[in-house]
């Protein structure tokens, strides 16, 4: 009987511990997944890339898996850095990311073909036009991102430093707080 016993624990245990196990590392990657929401919460969601990183998301999962530095959104500055701080527990760790000069997005009027990519692309409404009319920003909602470069078949967009008309101040301001304005 005892070996019968013996004998059915040697072949169950290895399939209840790999379910422990799967449990485990199954509750890990949902407790991961839900700090990467947390910290990608307080990014400003513009995806420029200027943190290095692909995108808000990957850099928030870059911050909880590799413990990435929180000073890397020059968008966010330094209100961003102390949120990720609070949030992380990670208290005046980090100096505020240098800010970026104020730049803002022009389309060359006698380029633009009026494919309307650029305002599909733009996060923050500031770019106006229809089909087949030519474009124009709105510099006043431009956050500097750079988000409409790419798509433009026939690049006639660049970037070119803010007048202070423009008002600077507003540049690279977080995406949710532009729309407010918008
Ligand atoms: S807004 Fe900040 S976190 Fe998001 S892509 Fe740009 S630099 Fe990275
Ligand atoms: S650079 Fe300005 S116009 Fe271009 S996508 Fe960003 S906010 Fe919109
Ligand atoms: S993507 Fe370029 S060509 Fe197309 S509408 Fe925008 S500025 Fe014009």
């Amino acid at each position: 009987m005892l070996a019968l016993i013996i004998a059915t624990l040697a072949l169950y245990l290895p399939a209840l511990l790999w379910v422990k196990t799967s449990s485990a590392t199954r509750q890990g990657r949902r407790a991961q997944a839900a700090a990467i929401s947390a910290v990608d919460a307080l990014l400003p969601q513009t995806q420029c890339g200027d943190c290095g990183y692909p995108g808000c998301r990957p850099y928030a999962r870059a911050i909880v898996v590799q413990d990435a530095p929180l000073n890397l959104c020059p968008p966010g500055g330094g209100a961003t850095v102390r949120k990720l701080e609070l949030l992380l527990g990670k208290a005046a760790q980090y100096a505020p990311p240098p800010p970026l000069p104020s730049a803002v997005a022009r389309i060359d009027e006698d380029a633009c073909i009026g494919c309307v990519k650029c305002i599909v692309a733009c996060p923050v409404d500031a770019i106006v036009g229809s089909a087949r009319q030519l474009h124009a920003v709105i510099p006043e909602y431009c956050t500097g991102c750079k988000l409409c470069l790419p798509p433009c078949p026939v690049d006639c967009i660049s970037m070119e430093p803010a007048a202070p008309a423009e008002a600077p101040d507003l540049q690279r301001r977080p995406y949710a707080e532009a729309h407010l304005h918008a």
